[in-house]
Parts: C-alpha cells; sequence; structure tokens
C-alpha cells in the first residue's frame, strides 16, 4: 500500500497554464484539467499543447455560473458548447480524446449548496459537510423539489451524453454514498488553493502556504493507504504556485499521482 492520489485541476485555461502543464510535466505528475469554454475559447494553444503532454482534459462549463441559478436548457447549453471546443483542442493536438468529464463549476450540481444529499448515510453526514465546507456555500437546508429535480436531470443528460466519472475513491464516505453513483467528478480532498488569491485571502480560514499544509496534515482521510485520493487544485495566474507547492508538499511525503484510468 501506499499513499496515491488523482490531481484534477479547475478552471483552465489560464495566462500561466503552460507553467503548470511544465512543472507538473518535469515531476511526473499527471492531472485532469478542467476547462472553461469562455477561457479555452480565448486560449486554446496551452490546452492543446497540455493534450500533447498527456494531460486529459474535462468540461467545466462556458461561464462559470452556478447551475442552479440557470434553467436546465442553459446549462446543456453551457456543456455543449465547451464540449465543441474540447473536442477541437484534441483534433488539434492530434491525440483522441480518452473519455468525456465534467465537474461542475462551483460543484453547484444544480441544487445550489446541496452538494449532494448529506442525509442519506447519516454516518458520512459529517465527512461529506467538512469535505464540501471550504467556500462552495454548502446549505443544509434541503432544496426545493425543482432544484432536486434539476440536478436528477443534469445526472440523466450527463449519462445520456456519454459522460462517465474519471475516477471512484473506496473510502467509506465516498463509496457508500450518492457521490460513488455522480456522473461528474467529485473529489475527496480540496486544497483550497484559491483561498491565497487576493480577491478571498482573509475572508476564509486559510490564509497562507503553511495552513494549506496544515489542512493536509489534519484531514482524517488524506493520510489513509487504501484508496487513492481525488485532490482538487486550480488552474488560475494566482493559484498555480500554491498548486505547485502543495503537490511537491505530497510528494514528499510519500504521494504517487496516478493516470486517469489507472
Ligand atoms: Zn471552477
Amino acid at each position: 500500500m501506499a499513499l496515491r492520489a488523482y490531481l484534477t485541476i479547475d478552471d483552465s485555461p489560464s495566462a500561466r497554464t503552460g507553467d503548470l502543464t511544465e512543472a507538473l510535466e518535469k515531476r511526473g505528475i499527471p492531472a485532469l484539467l478542467f476547462c472553461r469554454g469562455d477561457r479555452l475559447e480565448q486560449n486554446p494553444a496551452p490546452v492543446a499543447r497540455g493534450i500533447q503532454k498527456g494531460f486529459v482534459i474535462g468540461n467545466h462549463a462556458w461561464s462559470h455560473t452556478r447551475f442552479s441559478a440557470l434553467p436546465f436548457e442553459t446549462c446543456v447549453v453551457e456543456i455543449e458548447k465547451t464540449e465543441k471546443l474540447i473536442d477541437a483542442a484534441y483534433r488539434d493536438a492530434g491525440i483522441a480524446r480518452p473519455g468525456k468529464y465534467f465537474r461542475f463549476p462551483h460543484m453547484d450540481r444544480g441544487a445550489g449548496g446541496w452538494v449532494i444529499d448529506y442525509d442519506t448515510v447519516p454516518a458520512h453526514r459529517d465527512a461529506l459537510l467538512k469535505l464540501f465546507d471550504d467556500g462552495l456555500n454548502i446549505s443544509l437546508q434541503k432544496p426545493s423539489a425543482d432544484m432536486l429535480e434539476k440536478k436528477e436531470k443534469l445526472q440523466e443528460y450527463l449519462k445520456k451524453s456519454g459522460f462517465t466519472a474519471p475516477f471512484a475513491a473506496s473510502f467509506p464516505f465516498y463509496a457508500e454514498t450518492e457521490m460513488a453513483t455522480a456522473i461528474d467528478a467529485m473529489f475527496t480532498f480540496s486544497t483550497a488553493d484559491w483561498m491565497l488569491t487576493k480577491r478571498h485571502l482573509g475572508k476564509w480560514p486559510y490564509k497562507t502556504l503553511d495552513d494549506l499544509r496544515k489542512k493536509m496534515d489534519d484531514d482524517p482521510w488524506l493520510w489513509q493507504e487504501d484508496g487513492a485520493h481525488i485532490i482538487l487544485s486550480h488552474d488560475q495566474e494566482e493559484t498555480v504556485d500554491t498548486t505547485i507547492a502543495l503537490v511537491d508538499y505530497m510528494v514528499a511525503r510519500g504521494f504517487e499521482f496516478l493516470k486517469c484510468g489507472e
């Protein structure tokens, strides 16, 4: 047994996607990059280069709007417009697309802060609340029937459109809850790298890189060797250095990063 993880990076591409993929490539670390359509349209070149280096590209919707705030039909347009650009990026790279993966902006899966049904397995409620309680504005209020229906419809739409979950985790809070059946890409640990950006600094509990390392140290699941983790980090101009520093910290502590499908 060893410490193992999949690295997922949201909000690509940025002005520093080239730096990020270069740094990861140098370290031999694979990653799945979830791209925003609006940014991909403006800046496709580093994504095509990333594909050639072996990185996998996923869909993070077009405009990074919360899906609970959009009609179902608009959510679909957000996903499909972005799909076209991802297909084009793979064509430009001359590489066959390995699969269709999706992560909701802000992890708003159609029902706002009710990321998943926290109550299905009461034993895992605390673990789930802790997992999502890092700026996602989680809600303990069960959402309206309309919102729950939209959340359900989005899962059905993703499934029907050929999307699949890129990874599975065996930790009980994942394997025994709704996370296990989600078509969209879930995660098991958030680096909270974005809390160090100018816009957010000081408004959240983690204010320094050391705070984020301590968040890792203190996580009840991260150091368990009986399953691979799914790590959430970001590709934004201000987060790339933080992401790399945290990946280095994990490698120094014995983590091995796995490829999609491993
Ligand atoms: Zn995002």
